[in-house]
């Protein structure tokens, strides 16, 4: 009878161990904060755009596998950013600057999204374009870009 109760004490202690451990796990997981890696980019936001601590309080960016061909996106509900880890560290500067700058865009001043073309390019119109820019539109048109991003938050 001892060797059962004891054997049933040892289950329900590793149960709440078990339960601990995946409890303090969730709780890590839902802490607010934001990847070191993409503090040079919202700096370069905040200096671009103007947005100040305030507008960014609400907003995080992490890491974490995307379906498909998504290289981030951002919840309007919980203004969380996720960067797919594995197509982040195949971008360009500009590249990865070009996808900061559209989720922020998405996740700080609730823009949508713009499908039109850059006349007589093959560049879209806006950082807010549904397809990622590449190296080289965001390189030959980044004062555009700066622009129209700081147009569309007025
Ligand atoms: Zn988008």
């Amino acid at each position: 009878m001892g060797v059962i109760v004891s054997l049933i004490r040892k289950i329900l202690l590793s149960t709440l161990l078990i339960g601990w451990l995946f409890l303090s796990s969730c709780t890590t997981l839902s802490v607010a904060y934001t990847d070191d890696e993409m503090l040079p980019y919202i700096e370069k936001f905040m200096f671009v755009t103007g947005a100040d601590d305030y507008d960014m309080v609400m907003v995080t960016i992490k890491f974490r596998t995307l379906p498909d061909k998504s290289a981030g996106s951002c919840s309007y509900v919980t203004r969380e950013i996720s960067i797919d880890p594995e197509k982040w560290f195949d971008y360009t500067e500009m590249e990865k600057t070009g996808l900061i700058f559209h989720e922020l865009g998405h996740c700080v001043f609730n823009l949508k999204h713009d499908s039109r073309i850059l006349e007589g390019t093959q560049c879209g119109i806006s950082f807010m374009h549904y397809q990622m820019q590449n190296d080289r539109c965001i390189k030959l048109h980044w004062e555009h870009y700066i622009d129209d991003f700081n147009g569309r938050l007025r």
